[in-house]
């Protein structure tokens, strides 16, 4: 055990996950104690260029979670998902849905930022997936909202464009947690003529939630 596993481990605070434990031991650790977790985690070398770990945020019980690529430069800094024009945006998606944050749970694949932006890869997906599993388990969304490309092929395994990932139902690995696709915030911004497609998205989204 390191000096660091060993501090924490004297302050009481769950090291479980630092030692490649199971998915369902993990699912054991409360969430409060996952997100001081991460603050220390250094699986992947996306811990040696951070500033701040971006566990997520918003309400433990929502029934909607939101999952991004990964944390950019302003989150990196806030510590925050979703801030800058990206976050605006969402804001202003999530106002369409008749929400607000604190209603919906928002994190990423991994959360660390990416140095320069770029995508994460899939060791880093792979290193941080304990994280998300363990929100997904301990939040137990009604439905799961993937933002992007990047979120979508690691989430669902898939190198399926977006055009045929939107507009469907999929479902969270072997659950019946239902998942749809939305446009990445960030894209939209690029791309203004695609985000009359969003409400597409939502009113797909409100056909599920309205139920719930
Ligand atoms: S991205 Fe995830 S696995 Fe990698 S250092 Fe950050 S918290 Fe750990």
């Amino acid at each position: 055990m390191s000096r660091k596993q060993d501090l924490l481990s004297l302050m009481n605070i769950d090291i479980s996950w630092m030692k490649n434990i199971s998915h369902d031991e993990v699912s054991h650790t409360s969430f409060e104690d996952l997100e001081l977790n991460s603050r220390y985690c250094d699986k992947c070398s996306l811990s040696e260029t951070r500033n701040n770990v971006v566990f997520g945020k918003g309400s433990k019980d929502a029934k909607i979670l939101i999952i991004g690529e990964a944390p950019g430069k302003d989150e990196d800094q806030s510590g925050e998902p979703f801030v800058g024009r990206a976050g605006k945006l969402l804001n202003e998606i999530l106002f369409s849905m008749k929400l607000t944050r604190d209603k919906v749970y928002i994190t990423n694949t991994v959360k660390c930022r990416p140095p320069e932006n770029r995508n994460p890869n899939s060791d880093e997906i792979q290193s941080c997936s304990g994280f998300l599993d363990s929100q997904i388990d301990s939040i137990s969304p009604k439905i799961i909202i993937l933002l992007g490309k990047v979120a979508a092929e690691s989430i669902m395994n898939t190198t399926e464009t977006m055009a045929s990932l939107r507009g469907k139902v999929h479902y969270y690995k072997d659950t019946k947690i239902p998942m749809l696709v939305f446009y990445h915030p960030a894209y939209l911004l690029r791309s203004p003529s695609e985000k009359r497609k969003v409400w597409d998205d939502i009113l797909l989204m409100r056909t599920i939630t309205d139920g719930c």
